[in-house]
């Protein structure tokens, strides 16, 4: 089996796992005990936050550990929200349909159930969102702009800096969600000027459940998770000790390892990318075609049903996905392939392949060979 799905989840990396073991049993205190099993669990923690902060290019204080992405982007909106419409009355929220669900959704419930009001910013047809469609947006009344920095489903790549500018010349908070960039673009939030960040460890080989936000020096925040103080009183709840260290641990690997990471994938990339539009028709790259992530290709095939073709790969050793909600029986496109623009008869029939570390040019040339003559064979199908 060959695993090219590397968007969707990443293996714990060998030495994220080894800093990880200690702190299940053996230094199992509570960081926020007086004694020394206290401390000593409390050291992990602050060197974990000392780690990920010096990748980050901030102050330990400004890093929120948190359960997962997910949790940090809903923290950075519910949190930023409320606080601004506290603070200036401002009560709009910008962000996009191609937003992962823990923005979007998020923002959807902002609206309806809390009184914001959401406006869903202009998409270019790669997907992306730029300074010039967020200047036009804000509004007196804009308290946040959420765009992520690159997309899970179709691998574009904001461009950060350009929107933070725009947003902060307006006094507007402005949050990224990092969570799919950060295995292979950089996360100096001096250089990248946000305001809030959103990071998940599983995306860059860590464990899964546990993710981070940072959160600039002066950002209004108001926590959502209430309880004990801890987290800078942000965030409640012990902290997962272990899974905070192996986090810490996962992304400075990932910041020393970044450009051979790129240099290995993007070839392997672009070989896939080229390949597959060439050898077959009514075939199209979804997502931009060089503002992207190194290790991402994703596609959109003419009448082509994605979760049989996903299927079918599977049944032929591949494990990749689709941009397409996974339910048989009334598959509809995802929110971002729709946002895009494409039609029902391309958008259903999407695919995406990501690369990661265990990924050769033996497992490519396989993939290469398979899947013209899988897609053949789900148009027959669906001709039939
Ligand atoms: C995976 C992902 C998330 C969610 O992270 P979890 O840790 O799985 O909750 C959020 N945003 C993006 C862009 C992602 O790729």
């Amino acid at each position: 089996m060959i695993y090219l799905d590397y968007a969707a989840t990443t293996p714990v990396h060998p030495r994220v796992l080894n800093a990880m073991l200690p702190y299940f049993a053996e230094t199992f205190g509570n960081p926020s005990s007086v004694h020394r099993y206290g401390q000593q669990a409390e050291a992990a923690v602050d060197s974990a936050r000392e780690n990920v902060a010096s990748v980050l290019n901030c102050r330990p204080d400004e890093i929120i550990f948190t359960s997962c992405g997910s949790e940090s982007d809903n923290l950075a909106l519910r949190g930023a929200a409320f606080a601004m419409r506290q603070k200036t009355g401002a009560k709009w929220i910008l962000t996009s349909k191609a937003e992962h669900h823990a923005v979007s959704r998020t923002a959807e419930q902002l609206g309806k159930l809390y009184g914001f009001q959401v406006e869903w910013l202009e998409l270019d047809e790669y997907g992306m969102v730029t300074p010039e469609a967020v200047e036009k947006a804000i509004c007196g009344g804009t308290g946040l702009v959420s765009v992520m920095y690159a997309n899970n489903e179709i691998g574009t790549i904001n461009p950060i800096k350009a929107i933070a500018e725009v947003c902060h010349r307006q006094g507007v908070l402005f949050h990224t969600d990092a969570v799919q960039a950060a295995a292979y673009l950089p996360v100096d939030v001096q250089s990248l000027g946000v305001d809030l960040l959103s990071l998940g460890g599983h995306k860059f080989y860590g464990p899964k459940g546990v993710g981070a936000l940072y959160v600039r020096k002066g950002t209004p925040l108001v926590p959502a998770q209430t309880g004990g103080g801890q987290e800078f009183g942000l965030r409640a709840g012990t902290q997962n000790v272990p899974y905070i260290v192996g986090f810490a641990e996962a992304l400075r690997l990932t910041a020393e390892e970044r450009g051979q990471r790129t240099a290995a994938l993007k070839p392997l990339r672009d070989h896939i990318i080229g390949t597959l539009l060439e050898g077959i028709p009514d075939s199209r790259l979804s997502g931009h075609p060089e503002s992207r992530l190194p290790n991402h290709a994703s596609f959109a095939f003419k009448d082509v049903d994605g979760n049989l073709l996903l299927t079918l790969l599977d049944a032929a050793g591949f494990a990749c996905s689709s941009g397409s909600a996974c339910k048989t029986g009334n598959p509809e496109p995802s929110d971002v392939l729709s946002s895009l623009g494409l039609p029902r008869e391309w958008a259903l029939g999407s695919l995406r392949v990501t690369l990661g570390s265990s990924t050769t040019p033996a497992h490519i040339d396989a993939f290469l060979k398979v899947l013209p003559t899988l897609v053949e064979k789900v148009r027959a199908i669906h001709r039939r």
